[in-house]
């Protein structure tokens, strides 16, 4: 593993100066390390980045992608539409409430799905699908509108996995710009603040929604199941008291949720480097840029991916694909030679649906095994200089074979 201390470029990592170390010391020194007014505030401020009404904080992505699944109420004899190219956390959020995984193709130029990817999974046979969740890959956006319109026709809820993509925004075909986070084209956006992602909050989450009653059912399976304001308790012997007010003590729990709270240290963090935001995007973008501009003249043996319509991407992963077999060399030797000269790279993904947990399904995807054959992602983050692309590239010349 290429991680932090080892000599090696990583193809991500945080970005954590003072002042978000002074945020963090000021939550240590304050009253409360949970449940306090950081977390709040945080969340506040993230709808407001994102133009959403309700942000709910958690413990990680992962976390809110099962939250998004609880408070939709999905469970088993259902199906949830996922993309095989992402995390296997947007997949086994289905499976965590019961659901199974119905798996969509991608773009092998893009590493997206289309919509066509979308409909061509949901005429398969199967359990009939409630939910999709398209998965905005290296932060770049999939088609939300035709997504929603496929949803609306065929009765799914669309909950966007947009954990490598805080601060994207898409451009509808009237020409309206939506952030990502937004739920525009949405019921719930989930976004994740691992360490190698936009921004980070040490381990962290953020599920966003426009809706009030999603927003109470988000609160209420992230602590628990429980309830404490009156939104009309069950069990009124326990709650009230003979003169019918509410005891003061009292909460309720009437469904199984969990502790996915995020703590205030977390949150803090979370909103010192959301202020940042703008300066990280645009700091990805001059990057990638800069890798498009010099990985030119290597087309088509090494090509950047295919760049999604009216996006303006909160760019998350660098990914390249490579034609392996014109430089005559694996993919595992390339990554060794690269290295060896201090330059760490990673795959992203393993399409999830071959993997031993989802293989039963016995698929065949063509344009994720395209794409999986080809993709290697190269180092990307704030803390990177000019010339450690430039450094990249070189390298990549080299061993694959140029001058
Ligand atoms: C990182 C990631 C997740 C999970 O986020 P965690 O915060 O690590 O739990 C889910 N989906 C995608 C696409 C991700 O990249």
């Amino acid at each position: 593993m290429s991680g932090p201390g080892s000599g090696v470029l990583p193809y991500g990592r945080q970005s954590i100066d003072e002042d978000d170390i002074e945020a963090v010391v000021r939550v240590l020194r304050s009253d409360w390390l949970t449940t306090g007014p950081a977390v709040r505030s945080f969340e506040e401020a993230f709808a407001a980045a994102v133009g959403a009404r309700y942000a709910v904080s958690c413990s990680s992505g992962t976390a809110g992608l099962h939250l998004a699944a609880l408070a939709l109420g999905l469970g088993p004899e259902t199906s949830v539409a996922v993309p095989t190219n992402t995390f296997v956390a947007t997949a086994n959020a289905a499976r965590y409430v019961g659901a199974q995984v119905r798996f969509t193709d991608i773009d092998p130029q893009a590493g997206l799905m289309r919509p066509g990817d979308l409909e061509r999974a949901l005429d398969r046979p199967g359990l009939p699908a409630t939910a999709v969740s398209p998965v905005h890959f290296a932060g770049q956006t999939v088609d939300m509108e035709a997504v929603a319109e496929i949803a609306e026709r065929r009765g799914l809820a669309v909950i966007e996995d947009a954990c490598h993509a805080l601060g994207s925004v898409y451009h509808t075909q009237a020409g309206e710009a939506v952030p990502v986070g937004s739920c525009r084209h949405s019921v719930m956006t989930v976004f994740s603040m691992h360490p190698v992602k936009t921004i980070t909050m040490g381990e962290g989450g953020v599920v966003t929604t426009n809706d009030p009653a999603l927003h109470r059912k988000l609160l209420q399976f992230r602590s628990h199941g429980i309830v404490r304001q009156d939104e009309g308790f069950i069990a009124a012997d326990l709650a009230l008291d003979d003169a019918g007010n509410a005891n003061p003590w009292y909460y309720e729990l009437s469904q199984l949720g969990f502790n996915y709270r995020a703590s205030d240290i977390n949150c803090a963090l979370g909103e010192s480097q959301l202020r940042k935001l703008d300066r990280f995007v645009a700091r990805r973008l001059a990057l990638a840029e800069r890798y498009d501009g010099l990985l030119a003249p290597l087309g088509p043996v090494v090509r950047p991916l295919r760049k999604a319509a009216g996006c303006r991407p909160g760019l998350h992963l660098y990914v390249v694909l490579i034609d392996f077999a014109a430089i005559g060399m694996s993919r595992a030797e390339l990554m060794g030679r690269l290295r060896e000269q201090g330059i760490g790279t990673q795959v992203h993904y393993i399409p999830v649906h071959r993997q031993p947990l989802y293989r039963d399904c016995g698929l065949h995807l063509p344009g994720s095994e395209r794409y999986y054959r080809q993709c290697l992602t190269l180092p990307l983050h704030v803390g990177m200089s000019d010339e450690e692309v430039d450094a990249v590239v070189a390298a990549l010349r080299v061993a694959a074979g140029g001058s």
